[in-house]
């Protein structure tokens, strides 16, 4: 087989402790999935469950081997706002995957940021227009390095995003309104999930805007570390 154009760079993310690199192939994203995240968007957990989006597979920013990413601000918002979330790695693919097998589709895991032009969001939200352009913009999935699931010990895991020093989000992984081997299963029911496929599983409340000088820090305990710069927006 030969092709017109070079092929595109293979998008991937760090391991720790590794030197192969984890090809990813799609960005699925759970939508809140965290309650107090759902009300302070507006929505009523107990009537609305989580949901579904995608970003392009090259949205992603791998963390160096240091954690640290620099992000441009992208273009087209004034209001672009920091998720944290913890990120599954599927290694495993599989159709209706029953939840008490989900977790032996699991590679690894790791921390990344949901990046969100929420100004762009929330006028699509009010004409009821899809959320690509708010959520799939270039650049927008950076993400720590991935630990190989056999060796996340951590029974109790908290999520926590500090920006500039300060506090901004901080949940338990257990109050996930879906836990992790639910959305593994739900999403295996909407899509053929294959090896590569990375899930956001969600932010806690807390959701607020990042400037061009921002160090925003994003961890999950027992997990590498995330370190994302936001830099000046580059030239049009
Ligand atoms: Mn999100």
């Amino acid at each position: 087989m030969t092709w017109i154009l070079p092929l595109p760079p293979q998008p991937f993310l760090h391991i720790a402790g590794h030197s192969e690199l984890f090809a990813v192939r799609r960005i699925w994203c759970v939508g809140r999935n965290y309650a107090a995240h759902a009300r302070e968007m507006g929505a009523d957990p107990d009537r609305e469950p989580p949901f579904f989006f995608a970003k392009p597979g090259d949205a992603i920013v791998p963390a160096l081997a240091d954690g640290a990413v620099t992000v441009a601000y992208p273009p087209k918002t004034t209001n672009l706002h920091h998720e944290v979330e913890l990120v599954v790695a599927i290694g495993q693919g599989g159709s209706n995957i029953a939840r008490e097998q989900a977790l032996d589709h699991v590679f690894g895991y790791g921390v990344g940021l949901d990046l969100t032009r929420r100004d762009l969001q929330a006028a699509a939200k009010k004409l009821a227009q899809p959320w690509e352009m708010a959520k799939g913009f270039d650049a927008s999935a950076p993400c720590s390095a991935l630990l190989p699931k056999a060796q996340w010990p951590d029974k109790s895991p908290r999520i926590e995003l500090d920006v500039n020093g300060q506090r901004r989000q901080e949940a338990g992984l257990d109050e996930l309104i879906w836990p992790i081997a639910d959305v593994i299963a739900y999403l295996s029911q909407f899509v053929a999930l294959q090896p590569g496929d990375v899930i956001f599983t969600g932010t806690p409340e807390g959701v607020a805007p990042l400037v061009p000088g921002d160090v925003a820090i994003a961890s999950v305990t027992g997990l590498p570390e995330l370190t994302v710069r936001i830099a000046a927006a580059e030239a049009a």
